[in-house]
């Protein structure tokens, strides 16, 4: 499993390429929806309703086994079954020996997106994230569409630090909810802070990308970042057509689930 060579790396996340036009029409639905629902208060309810975690128990197998049941409606460049991403992409960390808490990290990071079992539509699931409660960058994804979230008439939720105070934390940011916010949550008595970090915010671009939000970022947000951002040349680039085995690879992963995670996860 190879991560793709540099010269090809502009071909992913291209929204506007026009080989993918049927995808990118998915993908343009897809956050128009998601910029247009996730409200604040959208997401304040969203934490409400499941970070008890009182739904069911499950192991970390049998949610990597639904999920092998989604495709990603978000991503411009995967129709894969979401094991295969996951597989690729904690395989491409493995061979270049990152340590093992990051391999594991890649193995699971997704497993989020059991939030779509739990009857969640897409886009209150997956997709780049963004602080909610203030004033929205136009350097996240499709900024046109936040034109149509009602936050944006709410001008107390417009300025530039709206309900936060200035390098508040990124911990006490409301970010928009899907799979990164759930996983954090459920996984934050287990894992290093760095893992943390890559499952918490991996989907918010405009940060560990396009460096935008510092206003909100206190140190260990500055600290942590390079991790987030080492983290995600594998998530997107490890995407290519070859479907690992699983069972090549099960006893591996079998064992790194073992030393970090109970058997159970909370769900
Ligand atoms: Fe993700
Ligand atoms: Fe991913």
């Amino acid at each position: 499993m190879m991560i793709v060579a540099e010269e090809k790396k502009s071909t992913y996340r291209d929204y506007a390429a026009p080989q993918r036009a049927n995808a990118v029409d998915t993908v343009r639905e897809f956050y128009r929806l998601n910029h247009q629902n996730q409200t604040h208060d959208f997401v304040l309810n969203k934490k409400a309703e499941y970070l008890g975690f009182n739904r069911t128990t499950m192991t970390p197998w049998a949610a990597l086994e639904f999920l092998n049941t989604l495709v990603d409606d978000s991503d411009p460049d995967i129709a894969l079954p979401q094991i295969d991403h996951l597989i690729q992409t904690a395989e491409a960390m493995r061979a270049n020996n990152e340590p093992d808490w990051m391999v594991l990290t890649g193995f699971i990071h997704d497993i989020g997106k059991v939030l779509c079992l739990f009857g969640e539509p897409q886009w209150a699931v997956v997709g780049d994230t963004f602080p909610t409660g203030c004033a929205y960058s136009s350097k996240n994804v499709y900024p046109e569409f936040f034109a149509l979230n009602p936050d944006s008439l709410r001008t107390t939720l417009q300025t530039l630090l709206g309900v936060y105070c200035e390098k508040c934390g990124l911990e006490n940011v409301h970010m928009s909810w899907g799979h990164d916010e759930y996983l954090y949550h459920m996984l934050k008595a287990y894992l290093p802070l760095p893992a943390l970090y890559m499952i918490r915010f991996h989907s918010f671009y405009a940060w560990h990308r396009e460096n935008e939000y510092q206003h909100l970022c206190n140190a260990q947000d500055d600290e942590m970042k390079p991790w987030v951002q080492r983290f995600n040349p594998y998530d997107l680039y490890s995407k290519n057509p070859n479907r690992p085995k699983l069972s090549d690879v099960k006893p591996y992963y079998e064992e790194l689930l073992a030393k970090y995670l109970p058997t159970e996860l909370k769900f």
